[in-house]
C-alpha cells in the first residue's frame, strides 16, 4: 500500500473510528500512519463547530498483523473553538481505543491479559511479542483481569466446596515456605478463590464475606483432614456435610509410605535415598495404586522390598495405604465400615509408628471419611479436578513473589470463564467464508 488512504486496509486494521493513511514495513514491523474518522466535531463547551488547530504524532503498539509487530503512528488532531466568547480554547481528540499516554492500544492490552490469564503464558513472553515492557503487560493484566475476577457472578452456583492447601512459595534461605488455601467448586471444577495462609482464620474470613444464600446452597464440603479447616466451617457452613475425600486420604497415606521408606533407607544404608538404592528405585511404584501396577511393576516392587526392607515396615505401610484405599473403593456403607475395621486392625497389629499416627488421624475423622459414601457429589471425578487445578496452580505460580499478582493469575487461569471468538472451520461441510 502506498501513501494514499485505503478503505480495505482500514477495515483490515479493524480499529473502530480509525483509518489508515499510510503503511510501510520498517525493520520487519508495520508502521501504520492512522487518524480518526472524526473530521467534524463540536466544542464541548458551546457546541460550535471546532476548527483544526494542528496535529500531534502519538505512537502506540497494537496487535500484530500477519505475524508482524505493529506500530500505530496516530496523527492526533488538536481542535480549537471558533467562538470568541467560549472559555474552551483548544483540546486534543480522545478515543476509547487508545488511552492518553498509553503504550498499547486497549485491544492489545486486553489480548495481553487474555494470553497471560487464560493461556497462562509468561508475562515476559507476551511483552516480547507485543514489543513492550514487562510492567506494561502486568498493568494490562491487572486492569483487564480484575473486573473479571471481582465479578460476583463468578462465584454463583456452588453445591460442593473443596478446600485444599498448596505451596505458594518454596522456602528460601531467608524465608519459610508460604502456603495458600484454594477454594474449589468441585462440581464445576473451577477455582473460586485463593486465600493467603492455611489457617482457620483465613478460610473463615472468606466464608464470612459470602451472603447467607450462597452458604445455604453449599451441601457438601470436602477437605484435607490435617488442617483446622473443619472448625472454620462449623459456624457458616454448619448445615453442610463434611467429607474427607478420596484424594486427600490417599495423599495422606502416600505421605506415610514415603516417610517409612525414607526412615528405612536411612537406617539400613546410613544415607538418604540414591539412584541405585533398592527402595529409592521403587519409590513411585510404592505410591501407585495396587490395581494399576503392571505384572512387571509388581515383580519390581517385590524385588525392591526384598532387597531394601529387612524389617518389613515399608511393606506394612504399603499394605496400610492399600487398606485405606479399600475403604474408599468399597461399595456401600456396611462394606466401607468393614474395610475401615480391617485398616485399623492392620495398623494396630504391625506397630509401625507412622502408620499408627495415620490410624489415629483416620479415627479422629472417621465420620467424615465414611461420609464419602453418603455423597454422590464427592466422587473421584471431582477430586481429580481438584488435583488438576493444583497442578495448574503450581505451574502458573512458579517464581511469584507477590500474593495479589499470584491470586489474580490463578483466578484468571482456572476461575474465570473467558468469552472468546469461536473460529469457523475454513474447510468443512459448511464453509462460512463468503466472498
Ligand atoms: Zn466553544
Amino acid at each position: 500500500m502506498g501513501q494514499h488512504r485505503s478503505a480495505s486496509a482500514s477495515k483490515l486494521l479493524g480499529l473502530d473510528g480509525f483509518e489508515i493513511l499510510a503503511a510501510q514495513v520498517v525493520g520487519g514491523e508495520w508502521q501504520l500512519e492512522v487518524q480518526t474518522t472524526a473530521t467534524a466535531v463540536g466544542c464541548q463547551g458551546c457546541g460550535v463547530r471546532a476548527e483544526l488547530h494542528g496535529r500531534r504524532r502519538v505512537q502506540v503498539r497494537d496487535l500484530p498483523i500477519g505475524g508482524r509487530p505493529v506500530v500505530l503512528a496516530w496523527r492526533k488532531r488538536l481542535w480549537r473553538c471558533q467562538e470568541p466568547a467560549c472559555e474552551v480554547r483548544t483540546w486534543t481528540e480522545q478515543t476509547a481505543a487508545i488511552r492518553p499516554r498509553a503504550v498499547l492500544t486497549q485491544r492489545a492490552r486486553a489480548e495481553g491479559c487474555r494470553r497471560v490469564g487464560k493461556d497462562a503464558h509468561a508475562v515476559a513472553a507476551v511483552a516480547r511479542d507485543l514489543g513492550v515492557g514487562w510492567a506494561t503487560i502486568m498493568r494490562a493484566v491487572a486492569d483487564h483481569g480484575r473486573p473479571l475476577v471481582d465479578d460476583a457472578a463468578r462465584l454463583e452456583g456452588v453445591a460442593t466446596l473443596g478446600l485444599d492447601e498448596t505451596t505458594f512459595l518454596k522456602a528460601t534461605r531467608v524465608a519459610p515456605t508460604r502456603y495458600v488455601t484454594g477454594l474449589v467448586d468441585l462440581e464445576g471444577g473451577r477455582l473460586l478463590d485463593v486465600v493467603a495462609d492455611r489457617t482457620r482464620a483465613a478460610v473463615h474470613s472468606w466464608l464470612d464475606a459470602r451472603p447467607p444464600a450462597w452458604l445455604a446452597q453449599v451441601g457438601t464440603v470436602a477437605l484435607d483432614p490435617w488442617r483446622g479447616y473443619a472448625s472454620a466451617l462449623v459456624a457458616p457452613l454448619g448445615h453442610a456435610r463434611v467429607v474427607v475425600d478420596h484424594f486427600h486420604a490417599v495423599r495422606l497415606a502416600n505421605t506415610v509410605v514415603d516417610q517409612v521408606r525414607r526412615r528405612t533407607q536411612q537406617a539400613t544404608l546410613g544415607h538418604r535415598g540414591r539412584k541405585r538404592d533398592p527402595l529409592y528405585r521403587i519409590r513411585k511404584l510404592l505410591l501407585t495404586a495396587a490395581e494399576q501396577l503392571t505384572q512387571q511393576g509388581r515383580v519390581r516392587l517385590r524385588a525392591g522390598l526384598a532387597a531394601g526392607d529387612p524389617t518389613g515396615e515399608v511393606a506394612a505401610a504399603w499394605q496400610g495405604k492399600e487398606l485405606l484405599r479399600a475403604v474408599y473403593a468399597a461399595v456401600g456403607m456396611p462394606a466401607a465400615r468393614a474395610a475401615l475395621d480391617r485398616f485399623y486392625r492392620w495398623c494396630d497389629a504391625v506397630g509401625v509408628p507412622e502408620l499408627s499416627r495415620l490410624a489415629g488421624t483416620v479415627r479422629a475423622w472417621e465420620a467424615e471419611v465414611l461420609a464419602f459414601h453418603a455423597t454422590d457429589g464427592c466422587s473421584n471425578g471431582s477430586t481429580e479436578a481438584v488435583n488438576l487445578l493444583i497442578k495448574k496452580v503450581k505451574r502458573v505460580g512458579h517464581g511469584f513473589r507477590n500474593f495479589a499478582n499470584y491470586r489474580l493469575r490463578l483466578l484468571l487461569h482456572c476461575g474465570v470463564r473467558w468469552q472468546t471468538h469461536q473460529t469457523a472451520r475454513l474447510r468443512g461441510r459448511y464453509p462460512r467464508l463468503v466472498a
